[in-house]
């Protein structure tokens, strides 16, 4: 089945979020292979795709060992998951762009790796705020980019955002 692959700093909402997206009764969790990994989880979404739930990077304290064994975790992920059509990375509305994103985004992009942005804690913001914020995130994406990404603006507190994302995928799913 299909994959989607849900990744971002620790903090930025993402649990929130695939607790939002997937609280219908047509979802069950299922875990990742036994045996292997328990970093991983999968949800089943519909019977048609698999939501899954990527461990959040860009912790504080972690050393520097510890780093690259996450670091290899996650790009091994990537690179050889064949099912995954896209990941969606995480970011919190309030917060100015930043280094580890950005360079998250430029390998995933260097890689081929199709990705969206989803903008989170969307009801912390005015509207406004939030325009310019998003704005200022993808100009600076611009500088580097051609092309924009997807993005979405979203409120887990506010249920903001579900149907436009759930609807996405199922309209790429539909494509495949
Ligand atoms: P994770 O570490 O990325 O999984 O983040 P969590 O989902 O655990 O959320 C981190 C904190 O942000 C928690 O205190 C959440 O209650 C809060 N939070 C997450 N999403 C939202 C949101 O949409 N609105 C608001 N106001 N708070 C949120």
């Amino acid at each position: 089945l299909p994959e989607y692959a849900f990744i971002g700093r620790s903090n930025v909402g993402k649990s929130s979020l695939i607790n939002m997206l997937t609280k219908r009764k047509s979802l069950a969790k299922t875990s990742g292979r036994p045996g292997k990994t328990q970093l991983i989880n999968h949800f089943l979404i519909n019977e048609e795709w698999h939501l899954v739930d990527l461990p959040g990077y860009g912790y504080a304290r972690v050393s520097k060992k510890e780093k690259k064994t996450f670091q290899k975790f996650i790009t091994d992920y990537f690179k050889h998951r064949k099912q995954l059509i896209s990941a969606f990375v995480l970011i919190d509305v309030r917060h100015e762009p930043q280094k580890i994103d950005l360079e998250f985004m430029q390998w995933l992009g260097e890689n081929m790796i199709p990705f969206s942005i989803i903008f989170t804690k969307a009801d912390k913001l005015k509207p406004n705020a939030i325009e310019r914020n998003v704005q200022q995130y993808l100009d600076k994406l611009l500088e580097t980019w051609e092309a924009l990404p997807p993005h979405f603006i979203t409120s887990s507190a506010k249920e903001v955002g579900r149907e436009e994302l759930l609807g996405y995928i199922e309209e790429v799913n539909s494509k495949l």
